[in-house]
């Protein structure tokens, strides 16, 4: 049996766990999710739903007729740990893990700042 308060080492270098607790089973440092799959920086554009944030990020795509790149974002539910305190316009990493519903398969790891624009 796993201790109440332990902090799982999610084995992804460079990301420290959070000093709060919570008791999420969702959560990649105090729940059972674990982390594998991709890794993304992202700026939160909405909180609304419980334990959930909508993170965006820009990608360029390359037109070889025009040879230039054109400014795409991509845009996914990630799941929201109580421990990270993560609110809207944040920067965040998120990590890939299993399907935690129809359209979540991320998880927050970190914050890593703020956004300044809106
Ligand atoms: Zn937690």
């Amino acid at each position: 049996m796993a201790k109440k308060n332990q902090v799982r080492n999610i084995g992804i270098p460079g990301i420290n766990p959070p000093s709060d607790t919570c008791n999420d089973k969702y959560c990649p440092f105090h729940g059972k999710i674990s982390i594998r799959g991709r890794l993304f920086e992202g700026v939160v554009v909405s909180d609304k739903p419980t334990r959930t944030v909508v993170v965006k990020w820009e990608r360029r795509v390359y037109f070889p007729k025009y040879e230039r790149f054109e400014k795409r974002f991509t845009k996914v539910n990630a799941h929201a740990p109580k421990c990270l305190h993560i609110k809207k316009d944040d920067k965040v990493i998120i990590g890939e893990c299993r399907p935690l519903s129809k359209t979540k398969k991320f998880v927050v790891l970190a914050k890593v700042g703020e956004n300044e624009r809106t």
